[in-house]
């Protein structure tokens, strides 16, 4: 499609979902990805799961990324997983604070994702490429703005690579984002996350809570399809299609397609994309 994309899965929770998320894979390594990475679930939930995924996809010949999140975590575990992650031949972490569920308490030795990247450089080097996240439309817990801006250049400056952003629909605030970030001295690439449209009520919901907007008539449009799940996904595919598209001519150097654990919508819009 012209630029270099990664894909990301979430570690499958019952061995039919391992199953079928093989076969996406094997689907979706036709469009070439750079890497794959594998979320991971707030306080260590999904430490297995996601070792065991990101694992597979090396096994299958295709570089992985293992996100890493640290709320909650002691210096001694994070030293720990980083050590399994070394010997399992891992190269690539998404740094994280996490979102621990409501009711947890804190505890834990790092309080922000920037903590996180400092450990892991002073513990290892240059062992790791890291990738942090970063959200053009602004983290919902962010004291303001600018703080949030700051927040990032602190990730960077702690030693992050790059960087992958939270989904968003409107590329005006992914460009003014790379901008304002420059301005403060954080160059390193910022890769926009790109979430496919296939559902409506899901994509709302989700949207609410991690900070990113659906623009009011993207919103009113899918309200209106309903339950027509046909028009929703043909519509979808349309929007984000054209999102890459501006996002590919401003200059983005990469995509990073949020997959869901499915391969149509990706597909469709890297089909899409190799036409225009
Ligand atoms: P941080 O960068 O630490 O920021 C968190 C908040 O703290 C922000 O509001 C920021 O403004 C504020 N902040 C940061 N530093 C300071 C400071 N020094 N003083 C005051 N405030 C500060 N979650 C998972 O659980 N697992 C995953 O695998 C996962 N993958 C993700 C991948 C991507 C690409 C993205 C964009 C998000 C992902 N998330 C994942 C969600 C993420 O964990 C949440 O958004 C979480 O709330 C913030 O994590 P962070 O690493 O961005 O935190």
């Amino acid at each position: 499609m012209g630029l270099p994309i990664s894909i990301e899965f979430f570690p499958p929770k019952t061995p039919e979902g391992a199953e079928k998320l093989r076969a996406v894979r094997q689907q979706l390594y036709g469009l070439k990805p750079q890497f794959c990475s594998v979320t991971y679930g707030a306080g260590g939930s999904t430490q297995q799961g996601t070792f065991d995924t990101v694992g597979e996809i090396l096994t299958e010949g295709m570089d992985a990324a293992s996100h890493f999140s640290c709320i909650g975590a002691t210096k001694a575990s994070v030293r720990a997983e980083l050590a399994t992650l070394k010997a399992m031949g891992v190269k690539r972490l998404v740094a994280l604070r996490g979102d621990l569920p409501s009711g947890y308490g804190l505890g834990g030795e790092f309080h922000y994702a920037s903590d996180l990247v400092a450990f892991i450089r002073e513990e290892t080097g240059s062992d790791f490429h890291i990738e942090v996240a970063a959200y053009p439309e602004i983290h919902p817990q962010a004291k303001s703005p600018e703080a949030d801006l700051q927040a990032y250049v602190s990730k960077v400056k702690a030693g992050a690579d790059a960087a992958m952003t939270q989904y968003f629909y409107n590329s005006d605030a992914y460009f003014r984002f790379v901008e304002e970030a420059a301005k403060r001295g954080a160059t390193v690439p910022v890769v926009p996350g790109i979430m496919p449209i296939t559902s409506s009520s899901q994509l709302l919901r989700f949207s609410d809570a991690c900070g990113a907007e659906i623009p009011r008539w993207i919103r009113l449009r899918l309200q209106g399809f309903g339950d027509d799940t046909a028009s929703i996904k043909a519509f979808g595919l349309d929007v984000v299609s054209d999102l890459c598209e501006q996002l590919r001519k401003g200059g983005a150097g990469a995509l990073h397609f949020y997959s869901m654990n499915q391969s149509v919508a990706t597909l469709a819009i890297a089909k899409r994309l190799e036409q225009t």
